[in-house]
């Protein structure tokens, strides 16, 4: 089931950030990109981005985004994109 209250294409708020979908220049403008989690719930460009780029960066978060996909725990799943930004941006 998709985290999105809309069918794909229509949502503009990302359900991992709650940015702007596709993204803050192109609002409502095209759909977004597809998660990985399900391959149905639509996440905003930058997500789509991290959630690419974040398994091959740090060993830790691509564990955690399995596991979370295994066990089809969103939450989880969701803030280890949230802290893999955050780990973009020089922090912990
Ligand atoms: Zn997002």
């Amino acid at each position: 089931m998709s985290h999105n209250p809309k069918p794909f294409g229509e949502n503009t708020s990302c359900p991992i950030c709650y940015g702007d979908v596709p993204s803050p220049e192109n609002v409502g403008k095209y759909a977004g990109a597809l998660s990985r989690f399900d391959n149905e719930t639509e996440v905003c460009s930058s997500c789509g981005q991290m959630e690419a780029l974040a398994p091959m960066c740090w060993d830790d978060i691509r564990e955690q985004l399995m596991e979370a996909k295994e066990l089809n725990f969103w939450d989880g799943w969701k803030s280890t994109i949230v802290l893999a930004y955050f780990r973009g941006q020089g922090g912990a």
